[in-house]
């Protein structure tokens, strides 16, 4: 089997007007891409990295990784990875190479699955488990004047919907943000898990306030407190807070996080697949995660197809370290607007659905590969580039 064309599709929406620490949003994208082989199959694999970033990642893929890929065999996805990462070295360890050749390589594995019949699952030697728990995040930061009532109000219709966890943003300033946090803690259930993520917003101190105010209300995890690059911030946040501190889904290859892992700046390790190199990449990341016995939950963002992906890759996970009754790694699925959930897939993974009638928990498509099918000509409408 031979690589014939890998070709980029983005996508977009408008969407209401929100955002995280870093930034405002009304409009969602999405970045998939096709590898098309001279036997039939075509794979397809997600890009991290939302607006003007998904152009200069399509740039990337069409024009610097296929040209070293084309005639290649798609099964040999070790030594393509390293192909396409030793050429780009010199141009870039990390940022946007990488999330380009992450979609190449998803889209790999995509078609390793489905020329050996088997799920992804299935191919990583799993599965460890047949399902996973969702945390249904929302609670994105908006120009609200109420909005302690209004995140406390969304928390409680994702407790409503069936998640036995959620997330929120911070990010607006340490005491606005304590009253955000105790609002929302207060409107959920006392035993659903609350994770509070700062997209990096803050400096070591201020972190250190809001931390310690978490560790009085039972939060599950503190995300990203402080800028990726700050590994000693990180270190001194775990070693001073009861909750746990976790990151890593601006980090990329196993180089990046050996230096994260290794220093122990993270209790949770969340790796972004379709950013941090792709599939191949992060069981490199998996396995340094776990020899250092730091649980990995994986970061996830976009359309069905990284989903769909996260699903197979959690499920495929080892328990760590084990036992009757193991602490697993949960789905992080985004509560908010996106067509690109329900309208892209020709069998949407529905995990409202799922959740609601599955006790808070989804389950992997379970067919060849990713398990998904792409209706490329209904997501035609939203075609941007
Ligand atoms: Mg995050």
């Amino acid at each position: 089997m031979k690589i014939t064309k890998i070709e980029s599709r983005i996508y977009g929406h408008d969407m209401p007007k929100m955002g995280y620490s870093q930034a405002w949003f009304t409009r969602r994208s999405c970045h998939l891409v096709r590898v098309e082989t001279d036997e039939g199959l075509v794979g397809v694999g997600e890009c991290f990295g939302a607006g003007n970033v998904a152009l200069g990642n399509k740039a990337i893929v069409e024009q610097v990784i296929q040209p070293l890929l084309l005639g290649e065999d798609p099964i040999a996805r070790q030594y393509l990875w390293h192909k396409v990462y030793n050429a780009l070295r010199d141009h870039g360890q990390k940022g946007m190479p990488l999330q380009a050749q992450s979609a190449v390589d998803i889209a790999l594995w995509d078609i390793a699955g489905q020329a050996t019949g088997l799920p992804l699952v299935k191919l990583l030697g799993g599965p460890c488990r047949d399902d996973v728990t969702v945390y249904g995040y929302g609670m994105m930061l908006r120009e609200e004047e109420d909005l302690e009532s209004s995140f406390a109000e969304e928390a409680a219709a994702i407790a409503e919907m069936g998640f036995k966890c959620t997330k929120m943003k911070i990010g607006m300033g340490p005491k606005k943000d304590v009253k955000l946090i105790q609002a929302v803690r207060n409107a959920i259930p006392d035993e659903m898990g609350l994770g509070v993520d700062a997209n990096h917003a803050y400096v070591f101190k201020d972190a250190m306030y809001v931390g310690a105010a978490m560790d009085e209300m039972e939060i599950d995890w503190f995300e990203e407190p402080v800028a990726n690059e700050d590994h000693q911030g990180y270190r001194d946040l775990c070693q001073s807070l009861k909750t746990p501190v976790s990151g890593g889904e601006a980090e990329f290859t196993r180089w990046g996080f050996r230096d994260l892992i290794e220093n122990r700046c993270v209790d949770i390790v969340q790796p972004e697949v379709c950013g941090l190199g792709g599939i191949t990449e992060y069981l490199n990341v998996l396995a340094l995660a776990h020899t250092h016995f730091i649980p990995c939950m994986n970061h996830c963002w976009g359309s069905d197809v990284s989903v769909a992906m996260t699903l197979h890759l959690l499920c495929a996970q080892q328990d760590l370290p084990g036992g009757l009754f193991p602490q697993t790694p949960m789905l992080e699925f985004d509560s908010t607007v996106s067509h690109f959930r329900d309208e892209i897939l020709e069998e949407p993974l529905d995990i409202f659905g799922q959740v609601k009638r599955q006790d808070g928990k989804a389950k992997p498509p379970m067919r060849p590969g990713l398990g998904v099918t792409v209706n490329w000509d209904a997501a035609e409408r939203y075609r941007v580039a």
